[in-house]
């Protein structure tokens, strides 16, 4: 089994290109990514004595150090911050002696075994098993009061922070199942929800156009675009501009307590995907209910393969 020991080579001496064919360090189990899927193949891992390697990514702790208050995570009875929680995942994984890294994966082999992947453009780590969990992330409109209201009214998880809502006034971003769904939710919620549809159409499906159109508490504002968000402290309005670079463009504003993006989210899988299946949108396909890919010894889980509940589970 020497093969599979860890094996550190001195990395000073490596260049700094993206030599695929050089190898710094051999592991058992890589992990790729530090999110709730991560941690959990990290602990099974761990225990099973398969001495894991697992690189955080570019956001430590995943989506769910963006959020606050997390109330629906079994186990958590008081509820807990999003950054505990993962803190927490964290400590238990070390604590069977996960090989915890910061460490960005930029690029991969998985022609053959064992599995070669690069990190930061110049680390190159072979594994007999990788098991891909780099998430998705959530699509933001790109306007700077997104950063600036982010875990203060900005949100881009219904299912998470709608509960802080209740009798309140919120909008929902977006035109297709996720915004419909969303708004849907959040409607059972809060006192009134505004849709912004860029368009004067909606992408979602019909079914759930219907069951949106006749929600009494949801106002579409058809053709309407973010401009900015407004507020002391927390979201308290959104500036928004109607029939964008047309004749009569036109700017308007509205009273909202939450911003809920519902744009899409992107699986994190592109440089997975030369060799790992995806389906049309990126997601990882795998087998049955199982998490193995079509590559033989690469696994997904977590969000990355699974663009249908997109929560951290158990
Ligand atoms: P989606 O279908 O890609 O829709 C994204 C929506 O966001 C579109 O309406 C798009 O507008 C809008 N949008 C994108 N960028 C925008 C921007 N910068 N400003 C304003 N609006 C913007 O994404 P999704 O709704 O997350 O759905 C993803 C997939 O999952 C779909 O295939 C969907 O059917 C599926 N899904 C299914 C269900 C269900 O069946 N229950 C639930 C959720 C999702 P345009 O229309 O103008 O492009």
């Amino acid at each position: 089994m020497a093969f599979f020991e860890k094996l550190d080579v001195n990395t000073s001496q490596q260049d700094s290109t993206n030599n695929e064919s050089q190898v710094n360090e051999k592991v058992k189990v890589l992990i790729i990514g530090s999110g709730p899927a991560g941690y959990t193949a990290a602990i099974y891992a761990a225990r099973a004595n398969l001495s894991p390697v697992l690189y955080e990514g570019m956001v430590p702790g995943g989506q769910l150090t963006t959020t606050t208050d997390v109330e629906n995570f079994p186990g958590y009875p008081k509820g807990v911050t999003g950054p505990d929680m993962m803190a927490d995942l964290k400590a238990q994984a070390e604590r069977f002696g996960t090989d915890i890294r910061f460490g960005y994966a930029t690029a991969v082999d998985f022609s053959k075994r064992p599995h070669k992947v690069t990190f930061d453009g110049n680390k190159v780590v072979e594994a007999e098993t990788v098991i891909i969990a780099t998430g998705a992330t959530a699509k933001y409109l790109g306007l700077p009061d997104e950063t600036k209201y982010a875990g203060s009214g900005v949100s881009a998880c219904a299912t998470c922070d709608g509960f802080f809502y209740r009798g309140k006034t919120v909008a929902v971003v977006g035109g297709g199942d996720t915004a419909c769904e969303e708004a849907i939710y959040l409607a059972g919620l809060a006192k009134k929800v505004y849709l912004i549809v860029r368009r004067d159409v909606l992408r979602a499906s019909k079914v759930m156009q219907e069951r949106l159109l006749k929600t009494s508490n949801i106002e579409v504002l058809w053709k309407h675009q973010t401009v900015g968000l407004t507020g002391e402290n927390v979201v308290e309005g959104a500036d928004l501009v109607i029939n964008k670079g047309e004749e009569n463009q036109e700017f308007t504003h509205i009273d909202i307590d939450g911003f809920f993006l519902a744009i899409g989210h992107k699986p994190n899988s592109d440089i997975f995907a030369k060799y790992v299946d995806t389906n049309e949108v990126g997601y990882i396909n795998t087998i049955g209910n199982t998490s193995q890919t079509n590559v033989e010894g690469v696994f997904a889980c977590g969000d990355v393969m699974d663009d249908r509940y997109r929560q951290a589970a158990m």
